[in-house]
């Protein structure tokens, strides 16, 4: 151990002396060999450390003791505390702590041993007691896993009187730190040693069941419970899990939880054969992917596959990232497993595992189990989630709204307590397959009487979709963004068009379709754009097509006086996207109202509006002044936001993001977490700019930021009226919210007291 962790000389060197000599003496477990053999094998690791560092392995206690002190300082700066660092936001500037303690040893005989625990379950959250243990053996013989552990409620009858004294030390160390505690020992000859203690780590599901225990314990109050939830881990509810009731769970290697949920499946070892097992429409059985590592060219495997897990490769590495995308299962980096992608087939806790055998995935607790488990259903409603989401939304100021641009998703984000859409993006309504080519036949004309055309046919779908979210909004606010593409998301790409005419054209000259293609060319290069996000979107479009504007009012102020009619209560808020001046939001409000009083004329029937802006352009945050004039309410979109205050490319920004995270220069992907001096500097400015003309004015989020907590937090602090964020991420966005405004009471409490 010495020899790896302070010498920093790799395992293997050493696993491998010992394996031989164990080979040598037929003996199976660790603890068969004798002192003799166990002599030769020091004289063997003397040797391994010789070639390795070039020189004798350190004799003197003290030395042996400063260097180990050092290497427990130097383990900061690794690659893997660097990386967990970042995963969670922990200050590189922190620094870490040495303990130097006596000694003591589990494996001294039949009445030494150790063990890992918990004081209740941290993956469900029930109160046990639940851990394991291993006699006559040291820690990382419990780790290592070649000796399968006990669990703990075993030691009741191996040692009693210790393990009654366990169960004390431990419930009381609970009531001390007042949280679940996740604890190791040492028993030696006999007597138990406490070696640490901490608060444990836990699922949200986990987080929410302990919560609301200590609550009724008495332990902790319902204020202190709100923030013993991690917002992102209540995620964990909208995702499938494992049942692990009334089953025997054989863990056979715990790896990095890189992407929630659960996954079971037979195991699969190259992406061609997932794919050909998958079949078409992916009809087999469920499958996982088992690799050392993935790669981009792995993704259509990953698509069939319900899991994934790798041996090696951490929480941002491709399968953790892309997984996450996917909303797919995903255990990463876990090296206690052996991949052998040649001979298909997995080794983990001295068992081979062959294709087609069953695994079970716990991409939430990063375990890898052995066998099918059953699953269960993500369930949302669950009675502890909501007493749990009960006592934290009284403290709640912020609204928290969804993003969704069709009725299923509008209800699907009702189900987790939306209230009201922030950003329905119109354009999205249109990539479906069958209205692709409208959307395409108006961008793509270059007279104003072909584009009213397409216009026409897109306006009852328009209004159909509005009606659905309407309905579904009953008598909450629908934020309804006009149309905003970046053309480049809609047209066929050029190069590809390229290559299907010369390939039509080799084959005949003549080719008919090659014509109309080339036709399409021409348009595609003359709509080209060198920074499309840069370029005819936004505003942009509606200022020099206005009929679309006109058309998309129309749809909207149909759809609001039909459900009217109906009983429901329509809140169209009509948002103008990219403004960058007073002219431009005047120019496409005067085209939205003027439209609104026309259709109101024509059906007879008012419905109440809002016509705002999206301010997603520095210019537009410096002069909210001005904007205000016109603008009844502002969402800013910082996703663009970002881009042009950076200066960084949405689309792009990865090719320099690592580097940048990995040299310190920024310390947050700002696309993910708001960047508070810069692009929320421009947010603040925006907001008291816009309120001065108008204090009532209305200001809300929909970038991505809408559903990240520490960001959230950020739009607490500066005033808004809400956030919204992707259906998945609303109840995260709540509590985020609702933890923001409990530590303003808390905050405002201290002062009093002092
Ligand atoms: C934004 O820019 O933040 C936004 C929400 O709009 P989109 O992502 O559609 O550009
Ligand atoms: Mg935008």
């Amino acid at each position: 151990m010495f020899g790896n962790v302070v010498l920093e000389i790799p395992k293997l060197a050493f696993d491998e002396v010992f394996e031989k000599k164990k080979k040598q003496k037929k003996a199976k477990l660790d603890t068969e060999l004798d002192a003799r053999a166990l002599k030769e094998v020091i004289k063997e690791y003397k040797k391994v450390v010789k070639k390795h560092v070039g020189r004798d392995f350190p004799q003197d206690p003290r030395e042996q003791l400063i260097m180990a002190r050092d290497a427990v300082f130097r383990s900061w700066r690794n690659q893997r505390a660097q990386t967990y660092r970042r995963i969670n936001n922990i200050d590189d500037m922190l620094g870490t702590a040495v303990n130097v303690q006596a000694m003591v040893f589990g494996n001294l005989g039949a009445t030494s041993g150790t063990g890992v625990g918990f004081t209740r379950n941290p993956a469900i959250g029930s109160k046990e007691f639940y851990g394991e243990f291993l006699m006559n053996a040291q820690g990382e013989d419990v780790m290592a896993g070649i000796r399968t552990p006990v669990p703990i409620l075993e030691l009741q009858k191996i040692m009693p009187e210790v393990y009654k004294q366990l169960r004390e030390i431990t419930t009381r160390l609970e009531k001390h730190y007042r949280d679940m505690q996740d604890f190791e020992f040492t028993i030696q000859n006999g007597k138990l040693y406490m070696l640490q203690t901490r608060n444990g780590k836990r699922t949200g599901l986990a987080a929410v069941r302990v919560a609301i225990q200590m609550v009724e314990e008495g332990l902790i109050t319902k204020e202190e419970a709100i923030f013993r939830v991690e917002p992102n881990q209540l995620y964990d509810f909208l995702v499938p899990r494992l049942d692990e009731k009334k089953v025997k769970i054989e863990v056979l290697a715990t790896g990095l939880p890189a992407s929630p949920g659960a996954a079971v499946g037979q195991i699969v070892f190259t992406v061609d054969e997932a794919v050909e097992k998958a079949g078409h429409g992916g009809k087999g059985n469920p499958l996982i992917l088992v690799r050392a590592e993935t790669t981009p060219e792995d993704i259509h495997g990953m698509e069939v596959a319900v899991g994934i897990l790798t041996s090696g490769g951490g929480m941002t590495s491709h399968a953790a990232v892309v997984t996450r995308g996917m909303g797919k299962c995903c255990v990463a980096g876990a090296g206690e497993i052996e991949v052998n992608e040649k001979a298909r087939e997995m080794r983990a806790k001295g068992q081979v595992f062959r294709q087609g055998d069953w695994i079970s995935l716990d991409g939430t607790t990063g375990r890898v189990i052995k066998g099918k488990l059953n699953t269960l259903d993500a369930k949302p409603d669950d009675s502890e989630l909501m007493k749990f989401m009960g006592w934290a939304e009284p403290f709640r100021k912020l609204g928290v709204r969804a993003n969704a641009d069709i009725p299923r998703d509008a209800i699907q984000a009702r189900a987790f307590g939306a209230e009201g859409i922030g950003l329905c993006r119109t354009e999205h309504m249109f990539f479906a397959e069958d209205r692709i080519p409208y959307m395409r036949a108006m961008i793509l004309t270059d007279n104003e009487k072909d584009r009213r055309g397409a216009l026409k046919k897109l306006l009852p779908m328009q209004r159909a979709d509005f009606i659905g979210l309407f309905r579904v909004m009953d008598g909450l606010p629908v934020t309804i963004r006009l149309l905003d593409p970046p053309l480049h998301e809609f047209l066929p790409k050029r190069e590809e068009l390229m290559v299907e005419i010369a390939v039509l054209e080799a084959r005949n000259p003549r080719s008919p379709r090659s014509k109309k293609l080339k036709g399409l060319l021409r348009r595609v290069e003359e709509l080209h754009e060198f920074n499309p996000m840069l370029g005819h979107r936004g505003c942009r479009l509606g200022i020099t097509y206005p009929e679309i504007t006109e058309m998309q009012a129309r749809a909207i102020f149909e759809a609001a006086v039909i459900v009217a009619k109906e009983g429901v209560t329509p809140h169209a808020e009509v948002m103008i996207p990219l403004t960058a001046t007073l002219k431009e939001m005047a120019h496409q409000g005067g085209i939205v109202r003027r439209v609104a009083e026309e259709v109101f004329k024509e059906k007879g029937a008012k419905v109440h509006y809002m016509v705002g802006t999206m301010i997603e352009l520095p210019r537009a945050a410096l002069i909210a002044d001005e904007i205000a004039k016109e603008a009844e309410f502002f969402s800013f979109g910082t996703n663009d936001l970002t881009q042009t205050t950076f200066g960084f490319s949405r689309d792009d920004v990865n090719k320099v993001l690592p580097t940048y995270l990995a040299e310190g220069i920024i310390k947050q992907d700002p696309f993910a977490v708001i960047d508070r001096e810069g692009v929320g500097e421009l947010v603040r400015i925006g907001i008291e700019r816009g309120r001065k003309t108008r204090p009532n004015l209305e200001v809300g989020i929909c970038g991505e930021h809408g559903g990240d907590p520490s960001s959230v937090e950020f739009c607490h602090a500066v005033g808004m009226d809400y956030v919204a964020c992707s259906p998945f991420r609303v109840l995260t966005a709540r509590l985020a919210a609702a933890q923001a405004g409990a530590s303003d009471r808390l905050k405002a409490e201290s002062g009093r007291t002092k």
